[in-house]
């Protein structure tokens, strides 16, 4: 599904990715923990094509195209969801106007018939359900004044109702309460199937609690330096990033 090869990125003139391998394939879920400042966020950024964050070099093949060819717009058609392109605030424009319009943008590109208003109201109340935000929040501007536990709920609803086949989700500097955090890793493990794949960014272990991952990857200096199950994160969890030695600790 997808697959980054050698890939360098720099912010700025310095360099932050510096030869990233990772192959994602279908219906795995892949989280990556490291360091602050290691370069997950980057990778997030570089991957959905966010203003500023090129790659310099390296590929990403993403379902048989090359990623870094892509516009932004092509490679969430194409089935890439990203958490943080969301959280904006759209002022004005329904949150269910918005969504409606980005589905049916993508059932086009994929050649499904657009959802009609009615379709389309039905399965938005289903996933306000899951997601546990009133049917209010539907009717509301874009994450206009919502909280923050409120945007997360709602950019979850966003990737339930894309039906996306890659999710990256960032969720280490969000600061999210153990409710909100259960809303992802709900929201996650609802859509998780033999097809859908994650990539779930955490500094902390703890949503890993709600959410099994079949592999972790420690991000240190803009590589992965150490990938291994669910218990590499465990391992994490007690020794911290100290092993990983004086590289790892400048970057912090
Ligand atoms: P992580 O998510 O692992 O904590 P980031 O990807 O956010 O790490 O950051 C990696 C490095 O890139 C850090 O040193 C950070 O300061 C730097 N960096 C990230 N974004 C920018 C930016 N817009 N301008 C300058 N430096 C940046
Ligand atoms: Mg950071
Ligand atoms: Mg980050």
């Amino acid at each position: 599904m997808l697959s980054i090869k050698d890939l360098h990125a720099s912010i700025d003139g310095k360099e932050i990715l510096k030869g990233l391998n990772l192959d994602i394939k279908p219906g795995e879920v892949h989280a990556i923990m490291g360091p602050n400042g290691a370069g997950k966020s980057t990778l997030g950024y570089v991957l959905s094509g966010r203003d500023g964050y090129e790659a310099d070099s390296g590929t990403a093949q993403f379902n048989g195209a090359d990623l870094f060819d892509l516009e932004v717009e092509e490679r969430a058609q194409a089935g890439l969801f990203l958490a943080f392109q969301y959280p904006v605030e759209i002022p004005g424009v329904s949150n269910m106007e918005f969504m409606k319009e980005s589905v049916n943008a993508i059932r086009e590109k994929r050649g499904d018939d657009p959802l009609s208003a009615s379709e389309f109201l039905k399965k938005a109340k289903e996933a306000c359900k899951q997601v546990d935000l009133p049917l209010a929040f539907l009717k509301r501007g874009v994450n206009e004044g919502f909280s923050g536990g409120e945007k997360k709920r709602n950019e979850i609803m966003q990737m339930i109702l894309l039906e996306p086949n890659l999710c990256i989700l960032d969720e280490s500097d969000s600061g999210l309460d153990v409710d909100a955090l259960q809303v992802v890793a709900n929201g996650v493990n609802s859509q998780r199937d033999g097809k859908r794949s994650f990539i779930v960014v955490t500094h902390y272990q703890r949503l890993l609690d709600y959410i099994e991952p079949d592999y972790v990857h420690i991000l240190a200096d803009g590589k992965i330096v150490k990938s291994g199950d669910a218990s590499l994160a465990k391992e994490v969890e007690k020794t911290g990033y100290a092993w990983l030695g004086a590289k790892a600790e400048e970057a912090d």
